[in-house]
C-alpha cells in the first residue's frame, strides 16, 4: 500500500464535521438525498480519487479512495450517498473507447457529469445476472432497450447511468457469459423518452429505485467496449468495489467501537462505570478484534491490487468479514447503551440500519462464501 493517507485522513474528517448527526438524522427522515455533502466532497475532488491525473482527477491508488471511504463512515456520514462514483467510471476507464474517455472522464472528474447510478439488478434474475432480461437491440445507429431494473441507486441524483442489458439471447451466446453489453445512458436525454423511475421505500436512507426502460433509445455510440462483453467489464470492477465496500464497513465499524467504547467510561451504574462490567466490554472487545483482522485482510487486498496481482479471495473474504464486524460492532454498540441506542439522537440506530445493509448488497454473504468454497478450496460449485 501506499501510505496510511493521514493527510488526507485529516482533511476528509474536517469537511465530514461539518455535517454531523444532526444533519443525517434529518436526512434520514425526510428520506432526502445528502445533496450538500456529496457536492462538497465532490468540490474537494474526493469523488474524482480514482480518475487518472490525465483527465483532470487525483489519481490516487484504490488504496487512497479506500481511505476517503473508510474515514467517510468512521465519522459517521454515509459514503453509500456517492461511493458509486468513485468506481463505477471504472469501467469507462478501463473499457471506454478514447473519445468516450475524454468525453466523460473530465466532466466527472470536475463535477460538470455525476455518474452515481448503475443498474445491474432486475427484479426476477437478482444475483443471477446472466439470468437478466432487458434487452437491448440495434437500430440503425441506436439501441432500443426494453425491460427494468431494481435497486437502481442515486439515479434521480444522477446524470449518467451505467446499465447491463442483454444483446444477444441467452441461447444464441456463443459463451454463457457472452450476449450481455454495456451501455452508458445519458438520464436526462431519457427521462420520459422510455425511463421511468420509481423510488422505493427501504429501511435506510438510500435514494434507491425501480426502473422501466420502454422502448428507450440509447446512441450507439455509447456502448462500451465491444458488444456482447459487458458481463466480463462489470466483474473486472467488482474486485475493487468489494475492497472500498469493505474500507467502508471498517468505518462504521470504528466509529461503533468508539462511541460504545466511550460511552461505557462515562455511564455509571451501581457506582461504577458500566465499562468496568466484562459483560459490557467483552462484545466491544470483540467487535474490535473482529475489526482489526477484517481490516489487516482490506490492506492485503488493496496491496494485492495496486500489485497487479490476483485479489480475488481478499476481495471478496475483507469484504465478508469488514461487513461481519461492523454488524458486530453496531449490535455491541446498541447493547452498550441499553435503551439509548435506540433513540434517534445518538445516530446508532441510524448507523444501524445503515450496516446492515453490506451483508447483502452489492453481494451477499453466501455468494462471497460460494466463492471462497468454489475458488479457493475447490469444491464443486453448488449453483
Ligand atoms: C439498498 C440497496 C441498494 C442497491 N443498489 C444497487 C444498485 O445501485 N445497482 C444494482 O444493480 N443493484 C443494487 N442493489 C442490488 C443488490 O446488489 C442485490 O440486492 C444483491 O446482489 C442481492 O440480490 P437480490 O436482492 O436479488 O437477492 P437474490 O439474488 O434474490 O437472493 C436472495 C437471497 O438468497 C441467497 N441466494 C441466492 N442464490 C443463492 C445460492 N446459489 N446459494 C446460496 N444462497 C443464495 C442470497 O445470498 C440472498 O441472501 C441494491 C440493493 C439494495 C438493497
Amino acid at each position: 500500500m501506499h501510505d496510511n493517507y493521514t493527510a488526507i485522513r485529516e482533511e476528509v474528517a474536517k469537511l465530514c464535521q461539518q455535517y454531523p448527526g444532526e444533519y443525517w438524522r434529518g436526512k434520514d427522515r425526510e428520506r432526502a438525498y445528502p445533496t450538500e455533502f456529496v457536492t462538497a466532497l465532490g468540490d474537494a475532488g474526493y469523488l474524482a480519487a480514482l480518475i487518472p491525473e490525465e483527465f483532470g482527477g487525483a489519481g490516487l491508488p484504490i488504496s487512497g479512495a479506500a481511505a476517503i471511504l473508510e474515514e467517510i463512515q468512521k465519522q459517521g456520514c454515509n459514503g453509500g450517498a456517492c461511493h458509486a462514483q468513485m468506481y463505477i467510471m471504472g469501467t469507462l476507464l478501463r473499457h471506454g473507447s478514447d473519445t468516450q474517455k475524454a468525453t466523460y472522464l473530465p466532466k466527472i472528474a470536475n463535477g460538470e457529469l455525476r455518474l452515481q447510478a448503475f443498474g445491474v439488478t432486475e427484479p426476477t434474475s437478482g444475483t443471477d445476472t446472466l439470468a437478466l432480461r432487458t434487452t437491448a437491440k440495434l437500430d440503425g445507429d441506436h439501441y432500443v432497450v426494453n425491460g427494468q431494473k431494481i435497486w437502481t441507486s442515486r439515479i434521480e441524483h444522477s446524470d449518467l447511468l451505467l446499465l447491463l442489458a442483454r444483446t444477444t439471447p441467452r441461447d444464441e451466446a456463443v459463451k454463457k457469459t457472452d450476449g450481455l453489453s454495456v451501455f452508458l445512458v445519458n438520464v436526462n436525454d431519457a427521462l420520459g423518452h422510455g425511463l421511468t423511475i420509481r423510488p422505493i421505500e427501504t429501511m435506510m436512507n438510500h435514494s434507491t429505485t425501480e426502473v422501466f426502460f420502454e422502448d428507450m433509445r440509447v446512441p450507439a455510440a455509447n456502448l462500451i467496449g465491444e458488444e456482447g462483453q459487458g458481463f466480463k467489464y462489470i466483474l473486472s470492477g467488482m474486485n475493487a468495489e468489494r475492497l472500498l465496500i469493505a474500507a467502508e464497513c471498517i468505518g462504521d465499524a470504528k466509529w461503533f467501537i468508539d462511541k460504545a467504547t466511550n460511552y461505557a467510561k462515562e455511564r455509571v451504574l451501581f457506582g461504577r462505570p458500566i465499562g468496568q462490567n466484562q459483560g459490557v466490554q467483552f462484545p466491544i472487545a470483540r467487535a474490535y478484534a473482529q475489526m482489526r483482522a477484517a481490516e489487516l485482510l482490506v490492506h492485503e487486498g488493496l496491496r494485492k491490487y495496486e500489485a497487479g496481482e490476483n485479489c480475488g479471495e481478499e476481495a471478496n473474504m475483507s469484504k465478508l468479514l469488514a461487513a461481519d464486524a461492523s454488524w458486530a460492532a453496531g449490535e455491541a454498540c446498541v447493547q452498550t447503551h441499553g435503551g439509548f441506542g435506540f433513540a434517534a439522537e445518538y445516530d446508532i440506530e441510524r448507523k444501524f440500519r445503515e450496516t446492515r445493509l453490506y451483508q447483502v448488497a452489492p453481494i451477499s454473504t453466501n455468494m462471497i462464501l460460494s466463492f471462497v468454497a468454489e475458488h479457493v478450496l475447490g469444491l464443486p460449485r453448488s449453483y
